[in-house]
């Protein structure tokens, strides 16, 4: 796909640790109990200096730190590894993505000295922002974000539109210029798409850390804040209500919740706060399969066929975990801990099951970030794996997915306005 020395993005998770549990966000079961599955864990300096070499870093563009799991914020040491990148490479161009609710303004200073663009995730204003952002606590981002910008940083503001906050749009664009942000970015998220059915989805359960479903958080009704993707025939036709919440057990095999009262949210005809409504007792435990929807066959085809054209490939992007193991792109690394699939199942995992040294193969902070993009995984067997003509034949459902059919580009999408 390219080789080491061509790279010059690097996307680094610094942790999986993180004060928030979004309800789309792996991290968590539906926004409420922590992922079993997932280890808690964080590069340290030390780590990121075993990772990458300092010729490597010289030969980088850019170093950004979002990550799937966890909040760059929540490290102990990004600030640390952010100014360890600037001393070796002045020129580099270094990036945090945050939900700004993490630490105090004396970090978003310091911060601010450092990185080129914060990109702040707020999902709302102040009576919306923790119906999605759960656990993040606005007065902390008001005063984060104020101290960033006042420190002379340079910020973004990206607004996940849902139905509970689709109203305040234009609110946050306004509040966003009179606070001093350089750009405002209206996202159409592509996470109404069910993984564990491939099919759309209009709603989301949301959880508590008992299992309990807390409320629901809905697409928005405005056409304009949709995902293109999503509006799609083949995904219209594919539509699932959003299937029976479900939980976990500690091996990974999948239950609908027991029997236990649970409420649903619905937004209220004004305004953005939520109103309560009673909804009846679950079913009783009992194992459910993940599989497609019956409806998703037409667009798991469809996605199948396409050609791939990988999207870090072009941009020759490399992307490391909080583990510390390099893969090209966050795409992938995401399917490494879904709570809903038994541990160490999937796609992903046969092919690292296909390695000399397994997943250890992989492990940048062992072997330097070069040799494992020289590797076999990097090499050969992805980038093979892209001309099968069938997902049974090992072609990647997720590549399908992310960098295949133009029409059905759920990432890109979510920036077009
Ligand atoms: S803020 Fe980011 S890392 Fe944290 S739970 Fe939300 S999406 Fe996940
Ligand atoms: S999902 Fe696959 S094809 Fe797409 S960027 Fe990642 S590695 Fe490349």
């Amino acid at each position: 796909m390219y080789q080491s020395y061509e790279i010059k993005i690097l996307h680094m998770e610094t942790t999986s640790k993180c004060n928030a549990t979004c309800p789309m966000c792996l991290r968590a079961v539906s926004g409420g109990a922590i992922n079993p599955q997932l280890p808690i864990t964080e590069l340290s300096l030390t780590d990121v200096q075993k990772a990458l070499s300092e010729s490597f870093v010289r030969q980088l563009n850019k170093v950004y730190m979002c990550g799937n799991y966890g909040d760059p914020a929540a490290a102990s040491e990004s600030l640390e590894i952010f100014e360890w990148l600037r001393n070796v490479h002045p020129e580099i161009q270094l990036e945090i993505f945050s939900n700004g609710g993490l630490r105090s303004p004396s970090y978003w200073s310091k911060m601010a000295k450092v990185v080129d663009r914060a990109v702040f995730a707020i999902d709302g204003l102040e009576d919306t922002n923790h119906l999605y952002r759960k656990g993040v606590v606005w007065h902390k981002v008001e005063e984060n974000v104020k101290a960033f910008l006042a420190a002379g940083g340079v910020a973004r503001w990206d607004y996940i539109v849902f139905r509970h906050n689709e109203h305040q749009v234009e609110y946050a664009r306004t509040l966003a210029e009179m606070w001093g942000i350089q750009k405002f970015q209206v996202k159409k998220t592509g996470r109404f798409f069910s993984n564990t059915k491939s099919a759309r989805k209009d709603e989301q359960v949301v959880m508590n850390r008992d299992g309990e479903v807390e409320y629901t958080i809905q697409m928005p009704r405005g056409e304009k804040y949709i995902n293109s993707a999503l509006k799609t025939e083949k995904a219209k036709q594919s539509q699932i209500k959003e299937a029976a919440p479900v939980s976990f057990t500690k091996e990974g095999q999948v239950y609908k919740p027991s029997k236990k009262k649970s409420s649903i949210a619905a937004p209220s005809t004004s305004g953005g706060s939520l109103e309560t409504v009673s909804e009846e007792p679950q079913q009783k435990e009992e194992p459910v399969a993940v599989k497609p929807a019956a409806s998703a066959k037409p667009l798991v085809d469809y996605i199948e066929k396409a050609p791939i054209d990988c999207k870090v490939a072009a941009e020759k992007s490399v992307y490391l975990t909080a583990e510390g193991f390099a893969l090209p792109c966050c795409w992938l690394a995401i399917r490494m801990y879904p709570w809903y699939s038994k541990p160490k199942t999937g796609e992903l995992w046969k092919m690292f099951e296909t390695l000399e040294r397994g997943l250890d193969s992989l492990n940048a902070i062992e072997r330097g970030i070069e040799n494992v993009v020289q590797s076999e995984f990097f090499q050969s067997r992805l980038p093979n794996s892209w001309e099968k003509p069938s997902y049974q034949e090992g072609k990647l459902f997720t590549c399908s997915k992310t960098c295949g059919r133009k029409d059905f580009d759920l990432f890109n999408s979510q920036f077009v306005n």
